[in-house]
């Protein structure tokens, strides 16, 4: 079968790190073009300014991955609706639920297929843990996510605007995993949200969830942007049955009982597109808000401390 060919929008970090070479080495998919306010390429295929002009002068190109900051994302993936296009795009998927939901309901209108990519889910070790938690039910959860905004996101001012998340922006990816893995509906509690004096969004965060479950698990997350030389995106859960797992390295490690169980290396991107490739086979959209809605009520409950100013 032909692959399909798809264009890429914001050729920015995660676009050059992962979308464009995952394509380039899909068995499903055709990098068709770039759209880049910048002018960036990729591969020699045609690069356009905005998106209005690649869907005017390529017509027959009936996907694209939406690469840009979540602030634009809303007005993008209605233009490419609008335009008939499918729209695979990357998290957190919008500013606000409101906008969310409007995406959801506005390409079920319209029949476009819509892909939200959560990356962090797509690992053996998430799945794994998965099932013994359900097995086995959650006594006590703690999510560590500390990572250095200077390497992840070098310059991006945007994720120091309002709508830009703060630490939030990889903090959703720890709320991906952790509400695909836990076996009943979680709701924050409390949250203390730490905001430099100089910014609009946190650097630290420290959130208390609740749940549905009548033995009340201690369910506790903590995410910081400063961290240098200690970098960690671990859950640690022990189980009601006492076993004691660990998700670490964003979700590609399991150990359990302290064995490690499943150590896969990351291909996440590799199997999100073979995930569109299978929704765009069955014309299935897959769009779950869950971890931003969670994402949404810590912004709504927690309580603001104002801590040092940011400079890169
Ligand atoms: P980035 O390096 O700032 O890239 C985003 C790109 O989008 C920019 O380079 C720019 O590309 C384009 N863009 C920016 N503002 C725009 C606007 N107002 N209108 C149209 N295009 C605009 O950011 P990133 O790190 O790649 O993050 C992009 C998204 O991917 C975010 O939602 C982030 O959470 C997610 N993500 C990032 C990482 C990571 O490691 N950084 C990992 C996973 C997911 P052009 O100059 O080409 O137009």
């Amino acid at each position: 079968m032909a692959k399909h060919k798809i264009a890429v929008i914001g050729i920015g970090k995660i676009a050059q790190d992962q979308h464009l070479p995952v394509i380039d080495k899909s068995p499903d998919f055709e990098l068709a073009a770039c759209v880049s306010t910048r002018g960036l390429g990729h591969g020699g295929v045609p690069v356009f300014k905005t998106p209005a002009e690649l869907y005017k002068a390529m017509p027959d190109v009936q996907l694209v991955a939406m690469c840009t900051p979540p602030n634009v994302r809303h007005a993008m993936v209605r233009e490419a609706i609008d335009a008939g296009k499918d729209v695979l795009l990357e998290k957190p998927p919008t500013t606000t639920i409101t906008e969310f939901e409007d995406l959801v309901s506005y390409g079920e209108k319209k029949g476009a297929l819509l892909f939200q990519t959560w990356h962090s889910r797509y690992n053996a070790a998430v799945e794994a843990a998965r099932l013994i938690l359900k097995d086995e039910g959650v006594a006590e959860l703690r999510i560590d996510w500390r990572e250095s905004v200077r390497k992840w996101h070098p310059n991006q001012d945007w994720v120091w605007e309002p709508g830009g998340y703060g630490v939030c922006d990889p903090g959703i990816n720890a709320m991906s995993i952790f509400t695909e893995i836990m076996p009943y509906p979680v709701f924050v509690e409390k949250a203390v949200l730490r905001v430099p004096a100089n910014r609009q969004t946190p650097v630290d965060v420290d959130i208390v969830f609740k749940s549905t479950a009548k033995h009340k698990p201690r369910l506790t997350a903590g995410f910081n942007w400063l961290e240098e030389t200690g970098e960690i995106w671990t859950i640690a859960v022990e189980t009601r049955k006492g076993t004691k797992l660990k998700l670490e390295k964003g979700g590609t490690v399991l150990k359990v009982d302290g064995q490690t169980t499943v150590a896969n290396p990351s291909e996440e991107y590799e199997a999100i597109y073979e995930r569109f490739a299978k929704l765009l086979k069955k014309r299935k959209s897959e769009m779950d808000g869950t971890p931003l809605r969670l994402m949404g009520d810590v912004f709504f409950l927690g309580a603001r401390e104002t801590v040092e100013p940011f400079t890169w």
